[in-house]
Formats: structure tokens, sequence, C-alpha cells
């Protein structure tokens, strides 16, 4: 570690404008960086309902990759530590509080937040004193809002969880129209009372337009490039994507993409070509 380690992390970090703690542990330090996104006020009615964290998530994931190549430029040396519990880190070092929905409540961003890490060789320690109260004892509200009660006065069950499910999709009756996340605990969170939401931007709308999204993973992987673009590559992988689209649909009671969901009759997925037939019967029955 150089001796003005400490001098160089802030300004470099600074470039990034990005809230961060950092918390040191042995030899390591790890920073945790942060960054806030609005919620999209609506979803326009033909695009998949995917929630503006993972689009946030993503930029933060690529600037996290940028932060870490400007720290080794300058000679620090980055490790891989693997998993990290982000959560955990962030409220040991001051950016937030985790509340009851297990989620970490901030002071200017609510719980409208996504994480990143980076861990470093040396001792950084920095607070930035951002925690947030606990709300109080009678406050309910995320429980009451739950659709599948995965909140309940007696802690969160994860496997009830919508956000959860969605990492193996299956059908769930609740799923409705959502496609990735599920907002109803945060929306309903008085903390998050102070963020304000946007207007899904055209582009988002554009490639999430449900029937081009189809038609994208019907062709393969290297035509969802431009959502890998927006989303990331772990959000990008056809088979999952199409389950999570396929399924919402039947949640939602969505029968007019007939055309788009068939091309996928045929794909190299059982699962996703089963789905995409019985999908067309549906349509069939409910013409
Ligand atoms: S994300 Fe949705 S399903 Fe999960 S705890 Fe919150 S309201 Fe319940």
């Amino acid at each position: 570690m150089l001796d003005n380690t400490i001098d160089i992390i802030p300004n470099i970090l600074g470039q990034f404008n990005l809230q961060y703690c950092s918390v040191t542990d042995g030899e390591l330090s790890h920073i945790i960086l942060m960054l806030p996104y609005s919620p999209y006020i609506s979803y326009p009615a033909s695009t998949a309902n995917i929630d503006a964290f993972y689009e946030a998530s993503n930029r933060l994931y690529h600037a996290t990759s940028d932060i870490k190549n400007a720290l080794i430029s300058v000679g620090i040396e980055v490790v891989d530590v693997g998993h990290l519990h982000l959560k955990q880190l962030a409220e040991c070092g001051g950016l937030g509080s985790i509340l009851h929905n297990q989620l970490l409540a901030t002071k200017d961003y609510g719980t409208r937040i996504t994480l990143q890490d980076i861990t470093i060789k040396g001792a950084y320690a920095y607070n930035p004193h951002l925690e947030v109260r606990e709300c109080s004892d009678s406050c309910h509200a995320c429980d009451n809002a739950c659709p599948t009660k995965a909140l309940t006065k007696d802690g969160f069950e994860r496997s009830k969880c919508l956000r959860h499910i969605q990492d193996n999709p299956i059908y769930h009756a609740d799923m409705s129209k959502r496609v990735l996340g599920c907002e109803e605990c945060q929306n309903a969170c008085p903390h998050n009372a102070c963020v304000t939401g946007q207007v899904m931007p055209e582009h988002i709308a554009r490639i999430l337009d449900i029937d081009t999204l189809l038609e994208c993973i019907a062709k393969g992987k290297r035509s969802m490039s431009e959502f890998m673009s927006v989303f990331g590559y772990n959000y990008s992988k056809p088979s999952w994507t199409a389950k999570l689209i396929i399924y919402s649909l039947l949640s939602a009671e969505d029968y007019t993409h007939k055309d788009a969901v068939l091309l996928l009759a045929n794909h190299q997925n059982a699962e996703v070509a089963e789905l995409a037939r019985m999908y067309s019967t549906k349509c069939d029955i409910n013409r």
C-alpha cells in the first residue's frame, strides 16, 4: 500500500460521482459503492416489466470496473475475495441501515439504491454516516403491501419473495406483469417518500417491447446484445428470460403475444418450447 493511498482513493472515487463507505478487516479494506436510481412511474403496456434497479445495477457494475482499473493504475492492489454480504458491510460502514424487509435504506435515496464492492489491500476506512432511523414497531407498510406474504411481522421468508422466485422461474399466480423485480414493499416504505420516479426512457421501452424481445431471444444470445448492454451479461440468458416473460404473460392472463411466443415453439430448450406451445393453446382458448 502506498503512503498516500488515503488521499488517492477519495480523489479517484470522487470522479465517479458515487457514494461509498469503506470497512477495514485485517489487512484488507472493502469499499462499498452505492448508486441511487429512480423507479419507473409506470410501464408502457407492451413492455416487459423490468424494474429500473437492474439497469442501474449494470451501470454501477461497469463504473466499478473503471474504478478498479483506476485504483490499479496508481499502484493500489485490488483483491478478489468472492461473494461478500454487501448490505451488512454497507450498514457497518455507515451507508445506510438494513430494514425489516432486508433492504438497505439510505438517508437521501431510501431503498432505491444498488451496491457493488471493491476490496483492496491495506487500511482505508471511511464512514459517511448515512444511517436512517428504523421505522417504528407499528409500521408494517411493507408487510401489508407484499403480495406473497414473504414479509410478515415475524420477518422475511426469502423463498416466498417474487424476486427470489424469478431466479429460477416457475409459474406464480402473483407474478402478474412482473418479469424482473417486484417493488411493492419499496413502494409502500416510508423511507422512499423522498424518491421521485422517472418515465421509462424511450430506448429502454424499445428494448423491452415484448414482441421485439421475444424475437431477439428466438434468434439467440447474440441478438440480445442491446438488451445485454443495458441489463448486463448475467440477465441476458435467452432461455431464462424467455421463461420469465412467458410465465408473466400467463400470470397476467395476457394472451396478445401469440405470434412472438410461437417463435419459441421449437426452441432448443425443451421447457421453453413446451411453455411456448402451452401459451399458444391458451391464446386460442381465450380468443
Ligand atoms: S419484493 Fe415483492 S414479493 Fe419480495 S418481499 Fe418485497 S413485496 Fe414481497
